[in-house]
């Protein structure tokens, strides 16, 4: 285990196996340590010093995952990778959402703070790091212009990619699947401006406010958060995901 003060040591986190995958392809120099029943790859992609790992599902999953990789790892920066559902109108599978702010849509500590205030904290939403989120904008955006992002392997796909586009907005995390219209739109009530709806971007957002960690998470729409969610998710994990996460963190890792 690196236990050197390398400055820029990249903690990579994955929501899918699949992405873990994918991404273990452009590792160095890996080894391997079992820990709290996750498996942290430690190596290295283009000469920086990565820690990859699958964080498991939902909030608690992914928040021991990310204070494990900051404590145990001593990683200074994360990428957090994985799918998510469509809330906005603007999106559409395959489209790329890179976070700006983050919200809990299951934290209700009514009547002592507001509904999605975080206990302890005073605010209702965590935000990644602005300079990061505008360089990830530029770079993703120029690998889909140049084609770069995702190659054209499977039919179905061929053509729902065709117009494939990467956006910043804002995230809502919590400890269910959303697969249906109701839901979705309760959702849009309380946050207007959210893209998409996914079970941990906001958990990790809190952990690495709380330890001083700059992070950015980049979320692939695999569904629409509507009652045909379950389907296409599946698909779209299976054909497509482990894919474009490979080639995202290479763009962001250069
Ligand atoms: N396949 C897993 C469950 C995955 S949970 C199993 O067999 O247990 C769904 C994952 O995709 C989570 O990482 C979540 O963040 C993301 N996700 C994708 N679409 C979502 C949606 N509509 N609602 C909530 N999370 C979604």
């Amino acid at each position: 285990m690196i236990t050197q003060s390398d400055n820029r040591i990249i903690g990579i986190m994955g929501a899918m196996p699949e992405e873990i995958a994918g991404v273990l392809e452009l590792m160095k120099d890996v080894t391997e340590h079992e820990i709290g029943m996750r498996t942290y790859h430690q190596g290295k992609i283009n000469n920086t010093n990565v820690v990859l790992v699958f964080s498991r599902w939902g909030k608690v999953a992914a928040a021991s995952t990310v204070t494990t990789l900051i404590n145990l790892f001593k990683i200074k920066q994360l990428i957090f990778t994985g799918v998510a559902g469509a809330i906005s109108d603007e999106i559409n599978i395959g489209d790329i959402v890179i976070g700006k702010k983050f919200f809990q849509h299951d934290m209700d500590a009514r009547p002592f703070i507001q509904q999605f205030e975080i206990p302890m904290l005073g605010v209702g939403h965590f935000e990644a790091d602005a300079k990061w989120v505008n360089d990830a904008f530029e770079k993703l955006n120029g690998a889909i212009e140049n084609k770069l992002l995702y190659h054209n392997e499977h039919p179905t796909y061929t053509s729902i990619l065709k117009n494939q586009k990467a956006l910043i907005g804002d995230i809502a995390s919590g400890d269910q699947f959303i697969s249906n219209e109701s839901t979705r739109q309760n959702l849009i009530k309380h946050f207007p401006d959210l893209m998409c709806v996914e079970m941990e971007g906001a958990a990790v957002a809190q952990v690495c406010h709380e330890l001083n960690i700059p992070f950015i998470t980049i979320r692939v729409i695999s569904d629409g958060a509507n009652s045909n969610a379950p389907i296409d998710f599946a698909e779209f994990v299976s054909h497509v995901a482990s894919k474009i996460s490979k080639n995202i963190i290479k763009f962001l890792i250069t």
